[in-house]
């Protein structure tokens, strides 16, 4: 066959899997957000054959075969040097996937799709009881299955950890990340420790009661604000606020409304509209291939706290937005001017939630999982023994001790899945999310024909953001590796620096330090 209908082939195959998947994705977003309750039983089914009818159309020996031919294999990815450079990332993106699902033994994905619904629905349960004993065999059979995953993937128990966190963040390793994480943790904690120590900002007007349905319509206006076009996506409510593409031009997230808790929802909606800007800007020309999708879960996380954080916590940003929303919030928010409003948000507070941690104390929670999951990986720590070692590290990191494990080590959905590597792609988004920010102000800053960042923010003009993130990161989708995309965005390789001197910066003017 000749490289040009072999391409061909494969192009048909990776669309018709691409189909299937955001058809599975339409299933899964209907049951999070409209299914009648009763209605699970039978999704659950549709689901699997979807899902099962992807996986058997990806791992054919088809596939493979036209991966050969090409020249790409597990050592060069790329496969022919004369194939156009697209081209090769995609054989390269093919490649990498087809590896990892067509060496798992049918019978191990379909005894570890079962043992993970069963752990899902005992991590549930344990939480909810706040009965860890109960959840031990659970969690031990997730670690075990991801253990050998990575054996039938060819890895050393060594380097297991390492495989799990390629998935996530392809090309970083555990001594990597430590070696960032490291310095990260000692420059926070006693940041942190210094900010618990002042008095505790207080912001009354944040604790008052917010209509649901008032927040409803102003957080669709606010995702409007930012430069969602809303023929290209949608806002519903979810318990976990999260977003997904089920088409090049439709991208919906996903955001929760408590009356007493105005904030929540309104940083969802702007952190989950960060991630969708990135999915709705990728190059036309990737439509439809297994390249029209973000890089790395690290690199969609800078997006969306920068959108989030950088953006959406900033001066400007209050100055800017602050009127639309007492607009509809004027009882409650009639007397607070954008500073006051400025501090309310930024608010920093040692807790025992990651999800409701601040800017300051946010990636000390990941780092504390990343050193558990790494010992779990070494042999060096038991699952029994997860408890009192999170309780330990909670003190030592961020200065507070949880009274039960709900609050402790049962928080968090992602082991329940089996979804080990997957945490430290929040703490790496901060850092790669402040790199980028720091060369698209140096490239926007003290230009005449446009306003620098923080004015535009302030007038509530986010379209030069938006153009420079779509030129150098959005555009790309996943052809290049988180590393090779920094160092040609920034010139520069993964660094705590930019993340550590904005906190810093900020946090000691906020809190007179
Ligand atoms: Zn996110």
């Amino acid at each position: 066959m000749k490289s040009e209908e072999a391409l061909e082939r494969l192009h048909k195959i990776d669309r018709e899997v691409n189909h299937l998947i955001k058809t599975a994705a339409i299933l899964q977003w209907d049951q999070e957000t409209y299914l009648p309750p009763r209605g699970v039983e039978d999704r659950a089914e549709q689901l699997a054959l979807i899902e099962g009818i992807a996986h058997e159309r990806f791992t054919t020996p088809e596939m493979g075969r036209l991966l050969t031919e090409l020249g790409s294999d597990t050592k060069n990815p790329s496969g022919d040097e004369k194939l156009p450079p697209v081209e090769r990332d995609f054989l390269k993106t093919l490649r990498r996937a087809y590896d990892r699902e067509a060496l798992l033994p049918q019978a191990f994905v379909s005894d570890a799709a079962r043992a993970q619904g069963l752990s899902q629905a005992a991590w549930v349960e344990a939480r909810k009881n706040n009965d860890f004993a109960a959840f031990v065999p659970h969690l031990k059979a997730m670690v075990e299955i991801s253990r050998k995953k990575t054996e039938y993937w060819g890895f050393s128990q060594a380097a297991a950890y390492n495989a799990l966190l390629d998935l996530y963040e392809p090309g970083l390793t555990a001594a990597e990340i430590t070696a960032l994480f490291t310095p990260l943790r000692d420059r926070l904690s006693p940041l942190l420790k210094k900010i618990a120590a002042q008095p505790y900002m207080d912001a009354p007007f944040l604790d008052r009661i917010f209509d649901t349905d008032q927040q409803a319509r102003y957080n669709r206006q606010l995702m409007e604000k930012l430069g969602f076009d809303l023929r290209r996506g949608r806002l519903d409510i979810t318990a976990h606020p999260f977003t997904t593409t089920l088409g090049f031009d439709d991208v919906r997230i996903t955001t929760r409304y408590h009356s007493d808790n105005l904030l929540s929802s309104i940083f969802s909606t702007i952190h989950e509209s960060g991630h969708a800007f990135y999915e709705l800007n990728i190059d036309p020309a990737l439509r439809g291939t297994c390249l029209a999708e973000g890089v790395s879960m690290g690199i969609h996380e800078s997006q969306s706290r920068l959108w989030e954080n950088v953006i959406g916590r900033s001066r400007a940003f209050w100055e800017g937005q602050l009127p639309g929303l007492k607009d509809v919030f004027p009882d409650q928010l009639s007397a607070v001017d954008s500073d006051a409003f400025y501090r309310g948000v930024n608010r920093v507070r040692p807790s025992l939630i990651r999800v409701e941690a601040d800017e300051v104390s946010y990636s000390l929670h990941i780092i504390l999982r990343f050193e558990l999951e790494k010992r779990l990986f070494s042999g060096d720590l038991a699952v029994e023994d997860l408890p009192a070692v999170w309780r330990q590290s909670m003190w030592d990191f961020l200065g507070v001790e949880p009274e039960t494990d709900a609050e402790g080590v049962l928080q968090d959905v992602h082991w329940s899945q089996g979804s080990f590597g997957y945490f430290p792609s929040y703490a790496l988004g901060n850092l790669y999310g402040l790199q980028f920010w720091k060369k698209l102000r140096q490239d926007l800053q003290g230009r005449s024909d446009i306003p620098a960042p923080e004015a535009a923010i302030a007038q509530g003009d986010f379209s030069t953001i938006h153009a420079w993130l779509r030129d150098h990161i959005h555009q790309w989708g996943r052809r290049f590796d988180p590393a090779d995309l920094l160092k040609q965005v920034t010139g520069e390789t993964l660094s705590v620096t930019p993340f550590l001197e904005y906190i810093e910066a900020k946090y000691t003017e906020l809190y007179e330090l």
